[in-house]
């Protein structure tokens, strides 16, 4: 991934499922933009299922 030291861009798509965000339709959540908080919760899982792979090894 390139570096950038401008602002990051805005966020197109859903950060769990990758649909397109539509702009009256997101959940906004740490920073982050999710689809819904659907979306938001799938993505918390599978962070943590990813942190405890990572500690259990
Ligand atoms: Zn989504």
């Amino acid at each position: 991934m390139p570096e950038t030291e401008t602002k990051p861009e805005q966020q197109t798509n859903c950060l769990s499922c990758n649909k397109p965000l539509r702009r009256k339709k997101t959940y906004y959540r740490n920073g982050k933009y999710y689809c819904a908080k659907k979306c938001y919760k799938a993505f918390l899982d599978k962070q943590n299922a990813d942190k405890e792979q990572n500690e259990a090894q």
